[in-house]
């Protein structure tokens, strides 16, 4: 009798254990295969790409930011090839494209603030398409200029930490500075020059979404104009983005 209840008991206990972890194989399943099947366009990240400039200029000033005295251009023209002639308005958009298609094959929700050269808009209003959204990161996309034709290599900008603007936003639009500025250059080869922290952008003091822009290269440097020009390089860059917002976003999960 002894032995038959402490089998009985410990068949029982048998049967609870292999339930237990069948059940909880199965709600890890379940929860696997929703995160993977999930439909809905809700639980998907935001990303507004802009890209800089157009063929169309804002004229006048706006306010550096929220609530400043301080007035800038609403928009400038760009820098432009020395070598391919391509105006940065038009590397821009093409690179802003072709992000599109590579983010949304890789699951994210993709708004342009435009998507024509025929279009003007204010830096204020760039940043508001993005706080419109709720974008869970602003992309602002950019390529340099200088009077050095051997100047090259990339860089990223964001907002500082006493920013009079958006101070909160400072860890997170730091961080997908550092993360879009790292997988670029390790992608494209390209000169890493660092993250600017820096107050005195319009399109970066007004979003209230974690923000970056990122300046690709130097349009005025023969050798890198040639290559942001090119289509393999192209498809590098939006590698490199695009492989910075994945960054950005696993490392945010954890
Ligand atoms: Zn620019």
């Amino acid at each position: 009798m002894i032995f038959r209840r402490t089998t009985g008991s410990f068949l029982r206990r048998l049967i609870i254990f292999c339930l237990t972890v069948m059940l909880l194989g199965c709600s890890v399943l379940g929860s696997a295969v929703c995160v993977q099947a999930a439909p809905d366009s809700e639980s998907r990240a935001v990303i507004v790409l802009d890209p800089g400039h157009t063929a169309v200029m804002s004229g006048g000033t706006e306010p550096v930011g929220p609530g400043s005295k301080e007035m800038k251009a609403k928009d400038t023209s760009g820098t432009r090839g020395v070598s391919s002639g391509m105006r940065e308005y038009e590397l821009t958009l093409l690179i802003c494209f072709k992000l599109t298609n590579e983010l949304r094959r890789r699951g994210y929700k993709v708004v342009l603030t435009r998507d024509r050269h025929d279009l003007s808009l204010s830096c204020i209003e760039r940043a508001q398409i993005a706080n419109n959204a709720q974008a869970d990161a602003f992309i602002r996309v950019h390529a340099d200029g200088s009077e050095s034709r051997s100047a090259r290599g990339a860089m990223t900008i964001c907002t500082t930490s006493r920013s009079p603007y958006c101070p909160q936003l400072y860890p997170e639009s730091r961080r997908l500075s550092d993360c879009v500025l790292g997988s670029y250059c390790s992608v494209t080869g390209a000169k890493n020059r660092g993250v600017w922290e820096t107050d005195t952008m319009t399109g970066n003091n007004w979003a209230m979404v974690p923000t970056t822009l990122i300046e690709m290269g130097f349009m005025t440097n023969p050798e890198e104009d040639l290559l942001m020009a090119s289509e393999d390089y192209q498809e590098l860059i939006v590698q490199g983005i695009a492989d910075g917002i994945d960054a950005f976003f696993a490392a945010g999960v954890l």
